[in-house]
């Protein structure tokens, strides 16, 4: 294991700020629900934090079966806080592993801010510069300002470009992580004295299935004892994105398949409706990850990568009402609001693998993972 100062300080600048006050009294592994017996965590993950073993954390599935609850942080006898240590080594993990990796490192500074709003703008500029759509008169039809198979090529594009990153990244995550199966927990596959062979890409599938059915019932982040409200939060807009993604599927039947020309629906269609609730949901979700960051000193106030993913989240669900707000209300300030709407979008998609909204593809490998070499804690 190589020690490197400098990744220690990273961690602690990226949130891990007490992680100098551990001494290894092992609380936290004990309290921690979501760790297993044998090798358990976040102790493990402190000293190597505290040493700066780089090669090591960002190899370790472990960090991310971690869901923050910081029932350890309440219990660590040093107020070490376990819980934002690995908050801040996840951090780390999707900077050093999202393709390119320099744009992950802008975007998740500060200063990166005018990048991350500079490029949508840029292309809405052009767009307009290229097109120069017209406000129109009368009932106020968005597809008519911007046309809608314009708004879905542009989302083709993002959507081609998030899988290449994600898939790039996906790739170089599981081959760390499977690299220190060996190294870290080749006690954990002996059978009957010999060393079981992980055969974890033959059976990829299936515990990538299983997976996807905890991370849509939330069912390893409920085993969480004190934050409860974070798992709803969670939960919460967790799908409000899915039942937002339900209600654009239905737009797009509308308009290709059903022949649809224009989306002006009435506030009671059955997909109108479906989007408004996914907006709420989504919008009570994130204003609760909010007012629950100010109000729990527990978990902290968390760092700009934290805030920014959650800032976006809630303007994006305050976008969407007000642009509903406007359609309904006939002003033409609804055009106006469209556009922004979209350009705070572009942001939550198009960055959505330098991200905390990575952590989705980070999690769900490392739950296959610990399926396949049986180290999933059984409830
Ligand atoms: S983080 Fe706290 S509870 Fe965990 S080993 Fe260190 S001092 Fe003990
Ligand atoms: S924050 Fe919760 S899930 Fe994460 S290590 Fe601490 S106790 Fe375990």
């Amino acid at each position: 294991m190589i020690a490197d100062a400098k990744f220690a300080k990273e961690i602690i600048q990226a949130g891990g700020k007490s992680l100098k006050k551990c001494y290894q009294c092992a609380t936290c592994g004990v309290v921690c629900p979501q760790s297993p017996d044998e090798n358990p965590f976040p102790r493990k993950e402190m000293i190597w934090a505290q040493w700066g073993a780089k090669e090591r954390l960002l190899s370790d599935a472990d960090v991310w079966l971690c869901h923050q609850c910081n029932d350890c942080s309440d219990y660590c006898p040093r107020g070490a806080k376990p819980g934002e240590v690995l908050a801040a080594i996840r951090a780390k993990v999707v900077e050093h592993y999202t393709f390119p990796s320099f744009l992950s490192k802008i975007l998740r500074r500060p200063a990166g801010i005018l990048v991350y709003f500079a490029i949508p703008i840029i292309f809405t500029a052009l767009y307009l510069a290229i097109f120069t759509p017209e406000i129109p008169e009368g009932e106020i039809v968005l597809g008519k300002f911007i046309p809608h198979v314009h708004v879905e090529l542009a989302g083709f594009a993002v959507g081609a470009w998030v899988l290449l990153v994600a898939a790039i990244s996906a790739y170089r995550f599981w081959v760390a992580i499977n690299s220190q199966v060996s190294k870290v927990y080749e006690y954990e596959v002996k059978e009957g004295g010999e060393i079981k062979v992980v055969k974890s890409s033959a059976r990829f599938l299936e515990y990538l299935f299983w997976s996807i059915i905890d991370i849509l019932k939330h069912s390893k982040f409920q085993q969480c004892n004190k934050a409860k409200y974070r798992f709803y939060a969670h939960f919460m807009i967790f799908w409000g994105f899915i039942v937002l993604g339900i209600a654009t599927l239905g737009d797009i039947v509308y308009l290709y398949v059903l022949g649809y020309h224009e989306l002006a629906l009435p506030i009671t269609d059955p997909v109108k409706i479906l989007g408004n609730l996914g907006a709420l949901i989504l919008l009570v979700g994130s204003a609760w990850a909010i007012v629950a960051r100010f109000s729990d000193q527990r978990i902290g106030y968390g760092t700009y990568f934290d805030w920014l993913f959650l800032a976006t989240i809630f303007a994006v669900g305050v976008s969407g009402v007000i642009i509903e707000v406007l359609r309904y209300s006939g002003s033409v300030l609804a055009y106006y609001a469209y556009l922004a709407h979209l350009i705070i979008v572009f942001t939550l998609l198009a960055y959505a693998p330098y991200t905390k909204f990575a952590h989705l593809l980070y999690r769900a490998l490392a739950y296959v993972w610990a399926k396949s070499v049986g180290r999933e804690l059984k409830s």
